[in-house]
């Protein structure tokens, strides 16, 4: 049996925690579709002067607590099916850090590495162009994800603004600093993770000094995972990989030296001390623990028989398709699920929406400080409720999310 996407795996999850939770059958049926979703094609003018239309999504997911937000893919993979998944995670990411938002996720298929930084930015401001209307500080929030950054982010910025009159920071979060982002946003997804797994390795019995760690996918997330993992939590990191293949080095990998060859070579490949191995091998090494920080679905029925880790911290989205989940979760291999794990990036792009209502900038410490005490409290919300019900921790993610949401929803009168 071929297996389930993304969206498809979420809507299992929502219909066991329905169960759990009691729902009726109209409400979880409501929960299963996103509320709206836009599909624009994009003219754009390439270099050599020839026109090319680029397929673009938005989707509104659910805005029952608040403006949506979501990041803005661009990948030749997107689909709208896996852009509706994304969605709903950022509803459930929202709603169990107990943020006023909603869930929205955005992409445009494109392969950004063919393109020039003339003909990304023309894209970047097309696709604002298109979805004006839509989106804006107090109606929906777009940020980075994958294959898009902080420069994307002040184009978009820019071009709403002077579609609007007036210079407008709060459309989009995951911005640089000089134009209204906030400190840490770079490092918020990865710190965020650690703090999570530094709970969770007390909770499993797992030596976080000197624990063992693969982490797939070294862009923005799984590089500051690296480094933050090596340099504030202590563990040695093993292995990394980019779509490109992966290096192994058992007794531990030079991150910072790491990150050079890769600013130089564009890939983490060949790089000199440590051995080549694929991104397959990578999620199959015995590590204390695995961090997916790529794409959705790398572990999956084919491989998960392979897996050996202790721990798998899904900094990715949905990187464990739901057939492959129960498989681990009867293995008892602890899972800190993505929409708990990896909160810290939209929990630091709802401090930017504040910050930039007020026009002031927080430090670091502040941010910190704030962003700490949300992920723990989460995880400690998760693992309560987990141990509680004899759930596992993303039943229990669910429960809690799902909840937030309902009950918003039925205090709207929507129920
Ligand atoms: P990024 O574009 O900065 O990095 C993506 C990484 O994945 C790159 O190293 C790339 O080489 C690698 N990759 C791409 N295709 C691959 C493949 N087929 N096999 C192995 N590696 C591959 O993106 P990012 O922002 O680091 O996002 C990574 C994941 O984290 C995504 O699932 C994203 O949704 C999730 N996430 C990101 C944030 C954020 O703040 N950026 C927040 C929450 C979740």
């Amino acid at each position: 049996m071929p297996e389930v996407n993304l969206f498809e795996s979420i809507k299992r999850y929502i219909c066991k925690c329905a169960f759990g939770l009691s729902l009726a059958t109209n409400v979880e049926a409501l929960l299963k579709m996103p509320m709206r979703e836009y599909h624009v094609s994009l003219p754009m003018k390439m270099d050599n002067g020839k026109i090319q239309a680029f397929q673009a999504f938005r989707v509104q997911y659910n805005d029952a607590r608040g403006p949506t937000k979501g990041g803005i893919r661009y990948h030749p993979d997107v689909t709208i099916d896996a852009i509706r998944g994304l969605a709903a995670l950022m509803t459930w990411k929202c709603a169990l850090h107990g943020l006023p938002l909603g869930g929205a996720k955005g992409g445009i298929v494109c392969n950004p590495k063919e393109l020039s930084a003339g003909e990304l930015e023309r894209l970047s401001r097309a696709y604002i162009q298109a979805l004006f209307q839509i989106i804006g500080p107090d109606k929906d929030i777009p940020a980075p994800d994958v294959y898009t950054n902080p420069q994307i982010m002040a184009w978009m910025m820019d071009e709403y603004s002077k579609i609007a009159g007036k210079t407008t920071f709060g459309v989009v979060t995951g911005k640089p600093p000089a134009l209204g982002g906030s400190p840490l946003r770079q490092d918020a997804t990865a710190r965020g993770g650690w703090y999570v797994i530094e709970k969770a390795c007390q909770d499993f019995g797992i030596n976080l000094k000197g624990a063992t760690v693969a982490i797939q996918g070294f862009g923005n997330v799984g590089s500051e995972a690296a480094l933050a993992g090596q340099q504030l939590f202590g563990c040695t990191v093993v292995a990394v990989s980019d779509s490109k293949g992966g290096i192994l080095n058992w007794n531990g990998l030079d991150i910072l030296r790491l990150l050079s060859h890769k600013r130089e070579t564009s890939s983490v490949e060949n790089f000199s001390s440590g051995r080549s191995i694929t991104n397959q091998e990578l999620l199959e090494l015995g590590v204390d623990i695995l961090i997916p920080a790529a794409l959705e679905n790398v572990i999956t029925m084919e491989n998960v028989g392979s897996i050996k880790a202790r721990m798998i911290a899904e900094f990715a989205n949905g990187p464990i398709s739901s057939d492959a989940d129960d498989t681990l979760q009867q293995r008892g291999i602890p899972i800190l699920p993505d929409f708990l794990c990896n909160g810290g990036g939209v929990i630091v792009s709802y401090f930017e929406m504040v910050q930039n209502m007020n026009l002031y900038q927080w430090d670091e410490e502040k941010v910190e400080e704030h962003l700490k005490k949300k992920l723990i409290q989460a995880y400690h919300n998760v693992y309560s409720l987990a141990q509680k019900n004899t759930l596992s921790l993303r039943q229990a993610a669910y429960t809690i999310a799902v909840q937030n949401v309902v009950e918003a929803m039925r205090l709207r009168g929507w129920i």
